[in-house]
């Protein structure tokens, strides 16, 4: 068995598939990558919701902070640990059983 050169699908750059990795993936019966290494982990990063942190402002005391929510996109309201935690201490929850 020799190194495979693939051409990743997202940035078109040439990366080897060594030795090792086609032995790791024919054991899993799994299919030889489609992206390069960097390409593979970014989607793994993405797939963990980490990609994308905002910076933005707790909406009731204005700290800065640092969210993974798109403040765009959110609709409820973006709160700092410190208020997130007196919300709920001064809110009543009712859980459900
Ligand atoms: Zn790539
Ligand atoms: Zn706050």
């Amino acid at each position: 068995m020799a190194d495979i050169t693939q051409i990743c699908k997202k940035c078109g750059k040439k990366f080897l598939v060594i030795e090792i990795e086609q032995e790791f993936l024919k054991k899993k019966s799994l299919p030889l990558p489609t992206m390069c290494p960097s390409d593979r982990q970014l989607r793994r990063l993405v797939n963990r919701g980490e990609r994308f942190l905002y910076r933005t402002k707790c909406q009731q005391c204005g700290a800065k902070m640092i969210t993974s929510y798109d403040p765009a996109k959110v609709t409820s309201q973006i709160l700092c640990k410190k208020c997130y935690r007196e919300y709920y201490e001064t809110h009543e929850l009712v859980q459900p059983a």
